[in-house]
This record gives C-alpha cells, structure tokens and sequence, in this order.
C-alpha cells in the first residue's frame, strides 16, 4: 500500500512559477514551458514532469526530486 492521498494535482502542492520557464527541467533535463513551484521546498519543476509524479504508483512519488522533502505534509496541514 502506498501512503498518502490519492489524486493529488499540481495546484494543491505548488504554485505557479511566474518567472517564465525552467531551461532544464530537473526530471526530464528538458526545458519545459510552465513551471511549478513546490510550496514546501522552493524547488522549480517542470508542470508536466510534476503531474506525471503525482498520478504515478511509485513510493516517492510525493517527493522533491531534488531534495527529497516531502512535500505532502503542508498540503494535509491545510485540509482541516
Ligand atoms: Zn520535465
Ligand atoms: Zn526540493
């Protein structure tokens, strides 16, 4: 079993990054148009490598690929 809620979208861990777009996306080493911030860790990420994280089944699929953290915890903070 996996932890975490399911169907996590994008707005619910992440802001939209008004700088313009990530030359090097970190997942796909692309550069990729819109950009997300993650709310926990301040780390860019491209829009479309960030959903594809979150609908995927992998077990650290709710973290940074960059840094790790666990970027759920402020989301299930905000849902009282
Ligand atoms: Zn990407
Ligand atoms: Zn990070």
């Amino acid at each position: 079993m996996l932890e975490g809620p399911e169907d996590v979208c994008v707005d619910q861990v992440s802001d939209f990054w008004a700088g313009g777009s990530v030359e090097s996306c970190p997942v796909c080493l692309e550069e990729e148009m819109v950009t997300r911030r993650l709310r926990k860790c301040g780390h860019l990420i491209g829009e479309e490598c960030l959903a594809q994280q979150l609908k995927s089944r992998v077990p650290n699929r709710y973290n940074c690929v960059l840094c790790r953290a666990y970027f759920l915890d402020d989301y299930i903070a905000n849902e009282t």
